[in-house]
């Protein structure tokens, strides 16, 4: 007998009618502005410095009265005062969990929750991961970082609050992993797309077994763009036999906040009551109205429902494509699919080109290539003087490698439009990510 859940895990929040649906944010927004100016001195001197007060800013355009907040100014807050920064709004006492936020270069940056902010990252959480197909009766197989990284404890909370069965493996034991789903009969994996496909190579090779033999029926990836790479996504499924389905979050927004359901057409922002989003034009600043089918633009977001560091503008550097139409599971809320970081994006003679996007094509030419490339940048980006030099690891039948590289120089200038010069590789010569994966190899790094 099977069992029949509701469709939601919050059915009120996620269906609520759009007009509705603002005036409950732009209410929450004045709660949340006039918190900001009375507990976090750095957003109280934004206000003084830009002589708005949190009462002008009342409904949702009048966010754009108020400048963005980096990543970069986050960092800096945090050393001026530690721990946690001038723009953190609780005391230590209220802060129950410090986590921290995988920093690209230098210094990591840290993030405080309050009870209340956990209860609110947990609430975002269990939605995405119900969207994604985690019922009570799953057995969930954990191949996230279970320490300072969000995507780890707080995954835990929110599977936990589904009343779904959590294996908490994490990454560095694939061999632990791969027997914990055979001995436990775990039916659902989650993990970085690139662990996913490293897995089943992983797989055939130590187990000399298929990866679908496992029978794991869903694997729900996230943490990096490669997810939403159509052929990556499809070798996943292919590999395991399994519905893939793509989630997204942010360290310093909510570790998780959309995820895709099983139509599969962008994933779901699921936290209006916690967050409100704004695209923008990354180069300009001017936030693009969502009065369009399609918008694609630099995701912003606000903290509406948050204690310990709410942001306001948070400029989180990933360039999305938002949906806006209505999904046929009922949710309202506006679907998004990330294409890349603001920060990996390269120009080529004006052409913005996208690390995965490259991935995809080089992907398309499996089995002759592994899928797996390298991009070499001599000089910082984002600006980059043609041809742009990929690494890229061929299949071990191919017998004319010159030919190859031409080929896929020419599907490169054909399809993203920009010269690139390959260097064909062995396969196994690029290095393998259990997290995130790095397309961009910095050659002037050392
Ligand atoms: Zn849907």
């Amino acid at each position: 007998m099977t069992t029949s859940y509701p469709r939601c895990f919050n059915e009120h929040i996620e269906t609520m009618p759009p007009d509705q649906l603002r005036l409950m944010q732009e209410e929450k927004l004045r709660r949340q502005m006039a918190y900001n100016y009375e507990r976090s001195a750095f957003y109280r001197r934004r206000f003084d410095a830009s002589g708005i007060k949190p009462g002008d800013i009342r409904t949702l355009d009048d966010l754009a009265k108020l400048p963005f907040t980096t990543k970069d100014e986050l960092r800096d807050s945090q050393i001026e005062q530690p721990p946690l920064g001038r723009h953190a709004a609780a005391p230590m006492e209220a802060v129950i969990r410090v986590h921290s936020s995988s920093g690209t270069t230098g210094r990591p940056s840290y993030v405080g929750i309050t009870r209340h902010d956990r209860d609110g990252w947990t609430e975002s959480i269990a939605r995405v991961y119900w969207a994604e197909g985690v019922r009570p009766d799953t057995i969930l197989a954990m191949g996230f970082g279970l320490s300072f990284f969000v995507g780890g404890i707080p995954l835990q909370d929110a599977v936990e609050q589904i009343g779904a069965t959590f294996i908490p493996i994490g990454t560095g034991a694939s061999d632990r992993l791969i027997t914990s789903i055979q001995n436990l009969g775990a039916n659902q994996l989650t993990c970085t797309p690139s662990y996913a496909t490293y897995l089943a190579e992983y797989v055939r090779s130590r187990f000399n077994m298929e990866p679908r033999e496992l029978g794991l029926q869903r694997i729900q990836v996230g943490a990096e763009p490669g997810g939403g790479i159509p052929e990556v996504r499809k070798r996943i499924g292919e590999d395991w036999g399994a519905f893939i389905t793509e989630g997204i979050g942010n360290a310093d927004v909510i570790p998780v906040y959309a995820g895709e359901c099983d139509e599969r057409t962008g994933m779901h922002l699921v936290a209006p009551d916690l967050v409100v989003l704004e695209i923008i034009d990354p180069d300009t600043g001017a936030v693009l109205p969502l009065d369009r089918p399609e918008v694609r633009g630099e995701l912003v977001f606000t903290h509406i429902d948050r204690e310990c560091v709410p942001l306001v503008r948070f400029r989180t550097r990933d360039q999305v494509i938002v949906w806006t139409a209505a999904c046929p599971c009922g949710r309202t809320g506006l679907r998004l699919r990330c294409v890349g970081r603001t920060d990996d994006m390269l120009i080529l003679l004006g052409v913005n080109v996208f690390p995965s996007a490259i991935k995809d094509v080089v992907m398309s030419l499996r089995p002759r290539t592994t899928g797996e490339i390298q991009i070499v940048l001599d000089q910082p980006g984002p600006r980059v003087d043609p041809p742009l030099k990929i690494q890229v690891e061929h299949g071990p039948d191919v017998s004319n490698l010159p030919d190859l590289e031409r080929e896929i120089e020419g599907i490169l200038r054909d399809k993203l439009i920009f010269a690139a010069r390959v260097e064909l590789l062995p396969s196994g010569a690029l290095p393998r990510y259990e997290m995130k994966a790095k397309l961009i190899h910095k050659a002037y790094e050392q």
